[in-house]
C-alpha cells in the first residue's frame, strides 16, 4: 500500500515570535501545491500565535512539542493538549529523546499523554529510539519494542492507526551523525513487523513510520527511498525554510 510521505519539522527551543513569523511565510512560499506530501511543525509554544494564522489554509499542519498528560491545572510551566487544539494545533510530538533524557519522561508517562493528546483531538506522533550504549551492546529492537508496546499498550486497532511513529536513535539526533539508510530501514521493517504481529494489517499497512536523527537535504533522499522509511521528523535542518523544503522535495 502507498503511504503518503510525511516530513515533520521540530524547532525545539528556537525561533522566538519573530523568527518564526518568518520561517512559517518562507515555508509558505516554498511549500505551495504540495498534495502529495503531509507537512506538520512543531514550533516552541510561544511562537504559535505567530506560526498559525500565517499557515493557516496552507495544508501545512502545526503540532505543539510536548503536552502535559492532564489537560488543565496545578501544572506550571506545561503545555495542554486542549489548549493546544483550542489554538489551531492539530499534532502532539509525545516522547522525544530530549523529554525523555532531560526531563526523565517514563514510557508510562507517554503512554498517558498519548490518551490525553487524542481526548483533545491532537493526532499523536510518537519518538522512540535507542542510544548509543543500547545499540552497541546488541539491544536496539529490545528497547524499541519496549517503547513501542508501552505507547501501544490497550491501544484498538482503529485508534492505533492514527498514530505516527518516529524512530529516532539518540545518538542520530543533532549529531551530524545519521544512521545508514541501511541501519534505518532495518529498525523501520522490524518496528513495522511489531505492528504487524500486534494489530490486523491495515496497521501496519496504513503507518506512516518516520525516520529522525540528522536528516539533511543531502541524505534525504537516500533514507526516504527505502521501503519501510515513510518520512522524516527534522531538527536542524527544519530551521531554515530551504533546507527544509530540500527535504521535502526528496520525497518526489
Ligand atoms: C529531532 O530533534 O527530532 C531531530 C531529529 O533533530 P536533528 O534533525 O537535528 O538531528
Amino acid at each position: 500500500m502507498a503511504r503518503i510521505p510525511f516530513i515533520a519539522g521540530n524547532w525545539k527551543l528556537n525561533h522566538g515570535p519573530r523568527a518564526a513569523a518568518e520561517l512559517a511565510l518562507g515555508l509558505r512560499e516554498q511549500l505551495a501545491d504540495r498534495g502529495d506530501v503531509t507537512v506538520a511543525v512543531f514550533p516552541t509554544a510561544l511562537s504559535m500565535h505567530s506560526v498559525l494564522p500565517i499557515l493557516e489554509g496552507t495544508g501545512i499542519h502545526v503540532g505543539v512539542q510536548d503536552i502535559a498528560a492532564k489537560q488543565s491545572g496545578a501544572f506550571t510551566g506545561s503545555n495542554s493538549a486542549e489548549m493546544a487544539r483550542e489554538l489551531g494545533c492539530s499534532y502532539a510530538l509525545i516522547g522525544h529523546s530530549e523529554r525523555r533524557q532531560l526531563w526523565g519522561e517514563t514510557d508510562a508517562a507517554v503512554r498517558a499523554k498519548i490518551d490525553t493528546a487524542r481526548a483533545a483531538g491532537l493526532l499523536p506522533m510518537v519518538c522512540i529510539g535507542e542510544t548509543l550504549t543500547e545499540r552497541e551492546a546488541g539491544r536496539v529492537e529490545e528497547v524499541v519494542f519496549r517503547q513501542l508496546s508501552a505507547a501501544f499498550d490497550g491501544l484498538e486497532a482503529d485508534v492505533a492507526a492514527t498514530l505516527t511513529v518516529a524512530y529516532e536513535p539518540v545518538w542520530a539526533i543533532g549529531t551530524g551523525v545519521t544512521a545508514s539508510p541501511d541501519q534505518a530501514q532495518e529498525v523501520h521493517q522490524s518496528l513495522r513487523g511489531w505492528l504487524a504481529d500486534h494489530y490486523p494489517p491495515f496497521v501496519s499497512e496504513q503507518m506512516r513510520l518516520l525516520y529522525g536523527g540528522s536528516v539533511k537535504p543531502t541524505n534525504a533522499a537516500e533514507l526516504l527511498g527505502c521501503a519501510d522509511i515513510d518520512g522524516a521528523l527534522v531538527g536542524g535542518a527544519s530551521l531554515k525554510a530551504e533546507s527544509f523544503a530540500g527535504i521535502i522535495a526528496a520525497t518526489r
